[in-house]
């Protein structure tokens, strides 16, 4: 079912725990090589079939063209859950966004700014990830139904990309200067190029999880993409168009933003799965140094997302500005630390945009959406 909760940390299957089972697949005499398996390697007649509990999320020596049978159920479930959220930006009504976009009153220079550097964001931060997926993780996950969560996710991207070319034909905003801001807006840069390093890391022709370092480079990569670009930067990002839409402006764009974050919340739930099953499944890799690392890794790009958030909004908006972005992407930093068993960075920050639990909370989703649908005619088409 539907499970964009993301203040729920779902622990594994205990099924799933059975590390001491590692001795079954240590030696497999077909995949006797260092390298990953990947799934292009020759077929192998007559070989055992799979045992479930030979199924890893990385360096499996099980076959990994066989999703059954299925030992991640939380991977297939999201799966069935980004499935049946199935939606297109161009469902949802501009109208009203031409018009406020288009008129001489309604939006200040500031908050057109701050639309302009939110968008530029999105548009070029949608295909990173997508990149990421296709050209880093997918490879070396050796598991059928996470990759079967990785394909679906790769597309839902794709979705989120398009949102933004629909947003930028709808408005006529200069599709230049918004494609271009990853490259033009050091801000935007300095995330970018902060996560892009850790996907070149394993974009290399050579590179494995067989050994301890390029495991942990797989790790470094996991919690850059799932837990910092989708688990903290697009909340705020989700947060300044949010707090717009509740204002009534920009409504079609906030409508979505929420369909996106809904994908994205299911995306950075699997992102911190795969990296809890991976430390259960590997916990050499898990040490004192790496985890002060990874929280390093946090800690820098909370510093990044706080600059971005001054460049975004340097004179403040009405209920929003850079110190209130700042301080509610601690609180979501103290929330990921947690998921990903680290010590909160921001012990104490608070949560100045409570209404951002209501449209995330499940219960309330739904009330949420019917507003939604009815101030907008159009968008009663979605059925969810
Ligand atoms: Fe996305
Ligand atoms: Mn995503």
């Amino acid at each position: 079912m539907l499970n964009w909760d993301e203040t729920e940390v779902i622990p594994p299957p205990l099924h799933d725990m059975n590390v001491g089972a590692q001795s079954q697949y240590a030696a497999s005499p077909a995949h006797d090589e260092a390298h990953t398996l990947t799934g292009l390697e020759g077929i192998e007649t007559n070989a055992g079939r799979v045992d479930v509990s030979a199924k890893r999320i990385i360096n499996a020596t099980a076959d990994v063209n066989q999703l059954l049978p299925m030992k991640y159920t939380w991977a297939w479930e999201k799966y069935l859950a980004g499935c049946n959220n199935h939606w297109m930006p161009t469902e949802v009504s501009m109208q009203a966004d031409i018009a406020l976009w288009k008129g001489r009153e309604g939006l200040t220079t500031d908050e057109r700014a701050m639309i302009m550097r939110n968008l530029g964001f999105f548009a070029t931060a949608e295909s990173l990830v997508a990149n990421n997926i296709v050209l880093a993780i997918y490879k070396q996950v050796t598991n059928p139904e996470c990759r079967q969560y990785l394909l679906r996710q790769a597309f839902e991207e794709a979705v989120h990309t398009h949102t933004f070319q629909y947003i930028v034909e709808s408005l006529g905003l200069a599709e230049g200067e918004l494609f271009n801001m990853y490259r033009e807006v050091p801000s935007i840069t300095a995330k970018d190029a902060w996560a892009l390093k850790y996907t070149k890391n394993l974009a290399d022709g050579d590179f494995d999880t067989s050994t301890t370092e390029g495991a942990q480079d797989f790790m470094r990569d996991l919690v850059a993409f799932y837990v910092v670009f989708e688990g903290m930067w697009f909340y705020t990002g989700f947060a300044q168009i949010l707090s717009l839409g509740r204002r009534n402006k920009m409504t079609g764009i906030a409508e979505q933003y929420q369909y996106i974050m809904r994908d994205e919340s299911i995306h950075m739930n699997f992102g911190i799965d795969l990296i809890n099953q991976i430390k259960i499944e590997n916990p050499h890799l898990w040490t004192e140094p790496f985890k002060a690392e990874v929280s390093t890794m946090l800690r820098e790009a909370a510093e990044l997302e706080v600059a971005y958030a001054r460049d975004t909004m340097p004179h403040g908006l009405l209920g929003l500005n850079a110190e209130m972005c700042a301080e509610y992407l601690h609180f979501i930093a103290n929330r990921r630390c947690n998921q990903i068993g680290l010590a909160e960075l921001f012990p104490g920050a608070g949560n100045p945009f409570p209404w951002m639990s209501e449209v995330i909370d499940l219960k309330k989703e739904k009330n949420f959406f019917e507003t939604r649908v009815t101030d907008y005619q159009t968008g009663g088409a979605l059925s969810w």
